[in-house]
């Protein structure tokens, strides 16, 4: 009988999120078969807009499936939740929105922030909450869980290679990546395919455009190229395809 491919769920705040955090395991996981549904809870108008939220919100929406494809993902779904302002929403509406999603495209894995939201960002944190709230509340037919958060250094030795400029524009202090991350379970490395990630950060060049990542070559990606992830204490406990492309973190660092 013919195994089905295995269907990873990321679930996000903003556009851009999704490859900055883990371009890498997306691409890896979808050259490998992996059916990849991407999903950012707001469309990203709270960015700089010039005055006109919802342009830069179908923007970057648009943006979003760009990057979604060049990372080989089969769908991103933007919804509407207004950006800048989850934790402020009622949490219902975002777990309905989470629950369904799971229920539609019925996930092997789902992937979100851990509880450093990548740099304390609040959308990032209420992410992380109702995701696991979500996955917390399906029991035995939860899919198995992974946080994703940067590791510490990783965007300042972007932002070194590149003189100093913001990584994220307007985010100044590059240490705060990952400084407050919990340790990772697993760690992938995107190897060839950091290109990849470094190509669809940049599709999200409504964000990108003057920040360290434009100043990266395509060598310069292997900057990039590590990922970190811990395994939720809840959701599906078996081996997942996360498992099979990671490493243990002292056997990455080995
Ligand atoms: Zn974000």
């Amino acid at each position: 009988m013919a195994t089905a491919a295995p269907v990873i769920l990321g679930v996000f705040a903003h556009p851009d999120d999704e490859s900055l955090a883990c371009g890498g395991c997306l691409a890896r996981a979808a050259a490998l078969g992996a059916r990849v549904v991407l999903v950012s809870l707001t469309r990203g108008e709270a960015g700089p807009n010039d005055g006109d939220a919802a342009a830069l919100g179908a923007r970057r929406a648009g943006e979003f499936s760009a990057a979604a494809r060049t990372l080989g993902a089969e769908a991103a779904v933007a919804l509407d939740h207004a950006d800048g302002m989850l934790p402020w929403l009622d949490p219902a509406a975002i777990d309905r929105d989470i629950r369904a999603l799971i229920a539609t495209h019925r996930p092997d894995v789902v992937i979100t922030f851990d509880a450093d939201g990548l740099y304390w960002h609040p959308d990032h944190i209420t992410v992380h909450e109702r995701v696991t709230a979500v996955v917390t509340a399906l029991g035995q037919a939860a899919p198995a869980l992974f946080y994703v958060s940067l590791p510490p250094g990783q965007m300042r030795a972007v932002a070194a290679r590149a003189g100093g400029a913001d990584v994220v524009p307007g985010l100044h202090d590059a240490d705060a990546f990952g400084a407050a991350a919990l340790p990772p379970t697993l760690v992938i490395d995107a190897g060839p395919l950091a290109a990849r990630k470094l190509a669809a950060i940049r599709c999200h060049a409504s964000q990108f455009v003057g920040s360290a990542f434009a100043a990266l070559t395509a060598e310069e990606a292997a900057l990039i190229a590590r990922e970190h992830y811990r395994r939720a204490d809840v959701g599906a406990a078996g081996l997942t395809l996360l498992d099979r492309i990671g490493t243990p973190p002292a056997a990455a660092s080995a």
